[in-house]
């Protein structure tokens, strides 16, 4: 226990953490574009920031993530406009995530005074970087409108001959198993939902959005995503009823976010929680 404090404390104070939580922090802020525009279909219209509500062009001092909704007391500065505290949710999550991904793959190595690139975990930090930013987007475009974007769930299963090209640990075999064990797996189960309850219980959103996991991940990723998903998802669902008392939800939370949480889980502490699930006496 003392040495996992000590690593915890050396790993906060290294530059390499502060430096992954500023980058991740200003690709957040960019997938707040995206969250905004992907589904209101103006991604390509303004180049430049502009405020969501009039549409005035954002200077860059007021943009920097996270600070400046703290600094603006989320208001805009244009138009008073009600700033949503997504933005400096999103641009916080993605600080962290970019920061534990590097935790999980570390690629700079210190010898001395020199710095050395180990291209391996260049590789599979880029590759959680780019996962992560993508599900996030579609987490909370799905928390927001209850619906996945096919714009990014399709091109994600496209790109997967090239993310196994470029990965290090991901083979053929292991991602088109993905694909189709990903996406036939909650097909049946949407399938067969709509077979006993003629309603329909899962978005193909939902299914196009595990096929691409599978893909990036492998196939060995869906059983523990879709524990991880659902396990978090039945708390998070069970916490809305004791909070609101109602004992019913009926798809009132989408499934989305909580596949896109369980991946990441898997992604970046799956070995560590399954060393802790099957081998508990290791403690
Ligand atoms: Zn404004």
């Amino acid at each position: 226990m003392q040495i996992f404090w000590l690593k915890l404390i050396s790993y906060l104070s290294s530059w390499v953490t502060w430096v992954a939580v500023l980058w991740g922090s200003v690709v957040g802020s960019f997938l707040n574009v995206c969250i905004l525009r992907i589904p209101a279909g103006t991604f390509l219209k303004h180049t430049r920031s502009v405020c969501p509500a009039c549409l005035s062009p954002i200077p860059f001092y007021l943009n920097i993530p996270i600070f400046s909704w703290f600094m603006l007391r989320g208001r805009a500065r244009c138009c008073g406009a009600p700033l949503s505290w997504q933005y400096p949710a999103v641009e916080a999550l993605t600080g962290c995530l970019f920061a534990v991904i590097y935790w999980r793959f570390p690629f700079l190595i210190q010898r001395g005074d020199a710095w050395q690139i180990e291209y391996g975990n260049l590789l599979r930090s880029l590759h959680a970087a780019i996962f992560c930013s993508l599900l996030v987007v579609c987490a909370v475009i799905d928390l927001r409108l209850m619906i996945i974007p096919d714009v990014i769930s399709l091109p994600m299963l496209a790109l997967t001959p090239a993310v196994v090209f470029f990965h290090p640990d991901l083979n053929w075999l292991s991602a088109l198993l993905g694909v189709v064990i990903g996406g036939g797996s909650l097909y049946a189960i949407a399938w067969i939902y709509w077979l006993i309850r003629r309603e329909v219980g899962m978005g193909m959103g939902d299914v196009k959005l595990l096929a691409a996991i599978g893909g990036w991940l492998g196939y060995q990723s869906i059983l523990p995503t879709v524990f991880y998903g659902s396990l978090t998802g039945a708390l998070t669902g069970i916490g809305i009823m004791l909070v609101s008392r109602k004992l019913t939800l009926r798809s009132a939370i989408p499934f989305g976010p909580f596949l896109a949480l369980g991946a990441i889980i898997h992604l970046i502490i799956g070995p560590y929680l399954q060393e802790l699930l099957l081998s508990p006496s290791g403690l």
